[in-house]
């Protein structure tokens, strides 16, 4: 591996992976090269700095190699080690799905806040019975509502891809998560006739124009869970057009959106006669959008 001097003795094998990491942009090398090599020796990251004179077996070691040659070639640190904590979670991920983002937890912390708060909503004390989360990759979102929702009862999570259905169903069994069903299909397509009280939704909302711009990192995930058409708003507007079908009444919709996304996904939702509020995140930029039917003379009143 380029010229990589990779002692065994831990400062030294530090040293090494960060210059290495350094040398292939990654933006804080050193303390990635202390994640991977913890991850090498199955040991906490502050580990590394305390055993000056520690070793490494030789099979740390090629674990090590192996692990900073994928970082360097710009693969996700999170699939790398295949995991990622999302809600105080610990979800497995590999290439067929989307990593968890920090962003998405806002979408779940609207929902649990919300449950508690909505008045005249399938929410009223918490009492929401069903939950479907649309596009749901390594199902973060639904099993993370799963988990801190315990009066959740009917929980759906669906995916266009068996791949990332498959991480979703390995997730739900090592969360120890029974309740979910999960199922295959394109968007509304994967739920047939059903209803819910409440409903979900990460969909790929990412431009052509954006994805073109995205790091290294971000293209190694599937495209198919970022693209979002040209605009980026395709998914939205297939959302807007069948929530109607799938909510029940008095049910709600929280998407996650992009920050410059809250006006056009308010507006497709306005036109298919939905009633819409926005969330920040904490740096004060819009994240989800939350929308439920609005009474048909509301529209009317609104010019919509
Ligand atoms: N937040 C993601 C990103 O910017 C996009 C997630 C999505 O398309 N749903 O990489």
């Amino acid at each position: 591996m380029e010229g990589l001097d990779l002692s065994t003795q831990i400062p030294q094998a530090l040293d090494a992976g960060g210059q290495m990491l350094a040398r292939h942009g990654i933006e804080d090398p050193r303390t990635e090269a202390a994640l991977l090599l913890a991850f090498a020796l199955k040991k906490p990251r502050e580990y590394v700095y305390m055993e000056p004179d520690g070793y490494l077996t030789a099979e740390q070691s090629e674990t090590y190699r192996q692990a900073l040659e994928q970082r360097a070639r710009r693969v996700p640190y999170a699939y790398v080690v295949g995991k990622r904590e999302f809600m105080g979670l610990e979800f497995f991920v590999n290439r067929s799905v989307l990593i968890p983002r920090p962003d998405t937890e806002i979408l779940v912390e609207t929902v649990l806040r919300s449950r508690c708060e909505d008045q005249g909503s399938g929410f009223e004390g918490g009492t929401a019975q069903s939950l479907l989360d649309l596009c749901t990759g390594s199902g973060a979102v639904a099993l993370a509502l799963a988990v801190h929702w315990p009066e959740l009862g009917l929980i759906m999570g669906t995916d266009i891809s068996d791949e990332a259905l498959g991480v979703a169903r390995f997730n739900a069994e090592r969360l120890g998560v029974s309740r979910v069903v999960w199922e295959k299909g394109d968007l509304w397509d994967a739920v047939g006739e059903r209803v819910f009280d409440c409903i979900t939704v990460n969909p790929p909302y990412i431009s052509t124009e954006d994805y073109g711009l995205c790091a290294p990192e971000v293209r190694c995930e599937p495209r198919l869970a970022l693209w979002g058409g040209v605009d980026g708003l395709d998914y939205y507007r297939r959302i807007a057009a069948g929530a109607g079908q799938h909510l029940k009444a008095g049910g709600k919709i929280y998407m996650e959106i992009a920050w410059n996304q809250a006006d056009s996904v308010r507006g497709l939702l306005e036109r298919a006669g939905f009633v819409s509020e926005v969330f920040r995140d904490l740096a004060g930029r819009d994240r989800v959008v939350a929308a439920w039917v609005g009474h048909p003379k509301m529209a009317e009143i609104q010019g919509v």
